[in-house]
């Protein structure tokens, strides 16, 4: 007797075929910018594609009642399940993992057919593009924050999220609500930079991604005092500056500004867009003031200063550009390159045929560039030409779009040494194996090597050698190569280690789970996580089952040598104690078990009832007898397990309706589904799965019979086996005496009477859990503090290759995991150190807050230098490149020590302020400029230009460079010294 699916007249949501085919061709739409996408729970959807039979596989689960995907629920996406704010999400969310992205078409028509779980928003997103240099398309998950706050109460600031397609003025509209202002008031909105500069907003129309806001941002409203006049003053006349846009050489746009370059951005936006006049606010003012930098700016003394002092030029953000800038900040501050440049030596050296090259225009762009920020002229310049020729050779580097600094960096360091490659035609190289010779002769051989093919400023300048050792496992081939490299990549030690929040279920039934917090290696096993559990409960670790439980069911089991990578920290982890943990033990049998509860479903949406089966509850794992396990000792030993939130009828209550009766069979699905479910248990072994037919048919003998019942006790709940998603039957238990037979596979059902639930199942005490002091413990965060050469000594350290990174060993002729070492043997002038910050695989995207440590000066790197006859190597701090806020975002600035008065200074963007040397040591640190100490020339420039020239001449190797005042690294420093 089955109550197949009773389908509401007219207007019910079409057949499963016809949705499938409606969503699907939604789905194929692209995105376009400014498009409104949908995020939708992953584990719903893929619910829904089994319903509608959506992928090959799940076709014959096509229209079952079982796999009906009820409303849509995104309960797992927002930050807070609690309170849904679409706003919010839950971080570190993965696209196909946790949800899906759907065009608004689809979107319209699911939730048309299934509605939303009450009281949640729709997750709609913008189309924003993405890329500086390659625009692709994106739907923004994640919205920006940012921090507003008004002109007389800066400290009040109010955090807002808003999409990098919102504009200025919707902002100002938004902050003009939150802040009460009135309409008759005017307000101006200003980008208040860290360094306590600000920048006037004065494109209304310009989005939070033109106009570079980012992630944090401070944004202060002011508002017009009642004389007309602005409490920051008034704002410079745009068109006087729009003249000066069109006398640049360069067609770069380097206004005179006020304080932090208020009109950047402006008359520069597209060529043409200058000659209309822009819209000014406030007084024209005949002479613009320069200066940006001094953040203790005394707004009316500086006014007509002409001159700024060279070097301290702000770059404005073309949107999105701070990493850029932030790279460049570094590199002009590196002496000897900048005065290269000003020197126009790159002229002569300017490589435009290379094929590896940017064909000069990287150098070219570069040199403008520098050109203008060391003129002395402009407290701030918009770098739209060099962006525009680095993104003409960006495609080829396919990290741009990480947008990261150091990425940037590498390509810029790369293209600017092949754009000025001396060596017109690079001879061919054969490469000897070390075989045995000594250090220095391989060394030396190597980077004679190298400079037979590169020979450039870069080289001369950023380029070391290091040496690497692989050693085969198996036959314990060595090899040894020396290798250049333009900057160090370290890794941070971190300590790995992580915490990870599980449930105990005990075995006996009047302990209430209990929550428990376990520091686990980060690296480790689910065996690890069981025996820190152990070590907190006194259960042994082979006495527990480890699951991943979700919406009431166990999404997953894992074995003991399963990677604790699996376990992301939203996961739901249950351990359950139990008496043995095996499948082959001969008495006992451990199944697991759910609850559910018999439901007529009302969708009101549209207009049809089904009954159904819901899942509820923690699922448990239960130990039975293997033999002789009767429908009564079964309904005893399930009793017994829950004797904590439930209660037993007594004999003479009558919590039954007539209508119910046991032994019924419930009338959730039809016979084809029976059919069919068996064929779900993908996992079953063919035994199995036989034997599950078997009983199908009597199953289905007996569902036509409806003997015996009246003879039978009432029961509160009936017995299932199902799938392991709990959402097929695949076998209807008989209440008789007849033991029941189980399998390893077995998967049982509790259906509950919805009276009987309602009556003797406690909801509250099922669920209430114990807290261990583990879970509020603030884990001791011993302030760990990384010193520069820990990150050193780590990247020295020798280690095995990964299973998925082999090497081919040449004696061998196959891949081994080789052990890996390397060691530093000769250093550049200009040390440029990466530290890794960042790290990304399929489960974990993190960036590393840790603090580092490092010297500003003295940075003393002989110890980690195997040359015996290297010398000097130690070090000064010349730059510093930032980054703020977290994985994907963010914001880069630059600390830079200025060769003209050797002060450091803090560049935002467009605004430069003063800064003191120890500032520069911060968690935000992420690429360190160091430069060998007595290698910054104070010696004349006309010098040095010969020195470079004569460099470009040396053929020198590294491997000769003994030095004696500490001046150089490697050989074709020596001919410095000729001077
Ligand atoms: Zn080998």
């Amino acid at each position: 007797m089955t109550i197949s699916i009773i389908m509401a007249e007219g207007g019910g949501p079409p057949e499963p075929k016809v949705q499938k085919s409606q969503v699907s061709s939604d789905l194929k739409k692209e995105l376009k910018k400014g498009d409104t996408w949908y995020l939708v729970d992953a584990k719903w959807f893929k619910q829904w594609k089994k319903y509608v039979g959506y992928d090959s596989w799940d076709m014959y689960g096509m229209g079952d009642q079982a796999t009906f995907p009820g409303p849509i629920d995104n309960a797992a996406l927002y930050k807070d399940p609690q309170t849904p704010d679409s706003r919010h999400l839950k971080e570190h969310l993965i696209d196909e993992l946790d949800y899906m992205l759907l065009p608004t078409e689809a979107w319209d028509k699911l939730v048309s057919w299934y509605g939303m779980v009450n009281g949640q928003q729709p997750i709609a997103r913008k189309v924003v593009e993405h890329g500086m240099f390659v625009k692709h398309c994106k739907v923004e998950v994640y919205l920006m924050e940012l921090k507003l706050c008004q002109n007389d109460n800066l400290d009040n600031c109010v955090s807002q999220q808003f999409s990098k397609a919102d504009t200025i003025d919707y902002i100002e509209k938004e902050m003009r609500k939150l802040f009460a202002i009135g309409e008759d008031k005017e307000t101006r909105v200003w980008n208040k930079y860290m360094s306590n500069t600000y920048e006037h907003l004065n494109k209304p129309e310009n989005t939070v991604q033109d106009a570079g806001l980012y992630q944090g941002q401070i944004l202060v409203i002011e508002q017009q005092n009642e004389d007309g006049t602005w409490p920051r003053g008034n704002v410079t006349n745009k068109s006087s500056s729009s003249s000066s846009a069109r006398n640049m050489e360069m067609g770069t746009y380097s206004a005179p500004a006020t304080r932090s370059g208020e009109d950047s951005e402006d008359n520069e936006n597209e060529a043409g867009s200058s000659n209309e006049p822009t819209p000014t606010i406030g007084t024209p003012k005949s002479s613009p003031y320069i200066n940006s930098y001094s953040s203790t700016y005394d707004y009316s003394s500086e006014r007509g200063r002409g001159q700024v002092q060279p070097g301290l030029c702000g770059l404005s953000n073309l949107g999105n550009t701070c990493f850029m800038n932030s790279a460049l900040q570094c590199l002009s501050n590196v002496p000897v390159l900048t005065r290269y440049f000003l020197e126009n030596h790159y002229q002569e050296e300017l490589n435009s045929d290379n094929p590896l090259g940017m064909k000069g225009e990287i150098a070219k762009t570069y040199a403008e560039l520098i050109k203008q920020i060391w003129s002395g002229k402009y407290s701030y310049t918009i770098p739209r030409n060099f962006k525009t020729a680095v993104g003409r050779f960006a495609p080829q580097f396919s990290g741009y779009q990480q947008q990261d600094s150091h990425e940037l960096l590498a390509f810029l360091l790369d293209g600017l040494h092949e754009d000025l490659n001396r060596i017109r035609k690079k001879p061919y190289v054969e490469l000897r194996d070390a075989d045995g010779r000594p250090d220095e002769e391989v060394a030396d051989e190597a980077w004679k090597n190298h400079r037979l093919r590169n020979d450039s400023i870069i080289v001369d300048t950023f380029h070391g050698l290091f040496k690497s050792t692989l050693v085969c496992p198996e036959c314990s081939k060595i090899s040894i190569t020396f290798d250049p490299f333009c900057y160090l990549s370290l890794p941070l030690p971190i300590k790995k280690e992580r915490f990870i929040e599980v449930v105990l279920i005990r075995m006996d039934p009047a302990a209430k789970p209990m929550q428990y917090k376990l520091s686990v290696p980060k690296m480790g096993t689910v065996q690890d996580l069981c025996e820190a559990l152990s070590r907190l409960t006194k259960i042994s670790p082979d006495k527990m089952v480890v699951t991943d439980v979700y919406n009431h069911r166990f999404h997953k089991v894992f074995a003991p040598d399963e990677g604790l990578s699996h376990i992301l920290d939203r996961d739901d982890i249950y351990v359950y104690e139990v008496p043995v943990n095996t499948c082959d033990d001969p008495d006992t049998l451990i199944l697991p078990v759910y609850m559910r509860e018999r439901k007529v479903r009302q969708n009101p949406s549209y207009n049809y009832n089904n009954v159904s089966t819901v899942l509820f509850g923690t699922p448990l794992l239960v130990p039975i007898p293997r033999k002789n396990t009767t429908y009564e000792d079964l309904y005893r030993i399930m009793i017994q397990k829950m004797s904590r939130y439930i209660q037993e009828p007594d004999s003479g209550d009558e919590w039954y309706g007539e209508e119910i009766k046991n032994c019924v069979k419930d009338g959730v699905i039809g016979d084809d589904d029976m059919k069919n479910d068996n064929l779900d248990g993908e996992a079953e072994s063919e035994e199995d799965s036989c034997q599950g037919n078997e009983s199908l048919m009597n199953d289905n003998s007996m569902s036509d019979d409806e003997v015996n019942c009246d003879n039978r006790p009432h029961r509160m709940f009936t017995f299932h086996l199902v799938n392991s998603y709990g959402s097929a039957e695949i076998e209807h238990i008989r209440d008789d005496d007849r033991p029941i037979k189980f399998t390893n596979r077995s998967y049982l059902a509790l259906d509950w009477d919805p009276k009987a639930k309602e009556k003797y199942y406690d909801e509250k005490q099922a669920e209430e859990l114990d807290v261990d002091e583990t879970v509020n413990a603030t884990p001791m965060r011993k302030r760990q503090v990384i010193s520069l050469k820990d990150c050193i000594q780590l990247f020295l350290v020798k280690e095995k290759l990964g299973a998925d990174d082999p090497w081919y060993c040449p004696s061998c002729k196959k891949h081994q995991q080789a052990t890996k070492k390397f060691d530093l043997w000769s250093l550049p002038k200009i040390l440029v150190i990466h530290l890794k910050r960042f790290s990304y695989n399929r489960y974990w995207r993190d960036k590393l807050d840790t603090m580092v440590e490092f010297p500003t000066r003295d940075l003393d790197m002989s110890e980690f230098i195997i040359n015996d006859g290297h010398g000097y190597a130690t070090y000064d701090l010349i730059g510093v490149s930032n980054h703020y806020g977290g994985m994907g975002g963010g914001h880069y600035t630059a600390y830079g020590k200025s060769r003209e008065d050797h002060q450091w200074y803090y560049f935002d963007d467009s605004s430069v302020s003063p800064a003191s040397e120890d500032q520069c040591v911060s968690k935000a640190a992420y690429v360190l400029f160091y430069e060998l100490k007595g290698s910054r020339c104070e010696r004349s420039e006309k010098q040095t230009a010969q020195a470079n020239r004569k460099s470009a001449a040396a053929t020198q190797s590294s491997a000769n460079c003994t030095e004696d005042n500490g001046t150089t690294s490697s050989g074709e420093d020596d001919s410095m010294e000729i001077n």
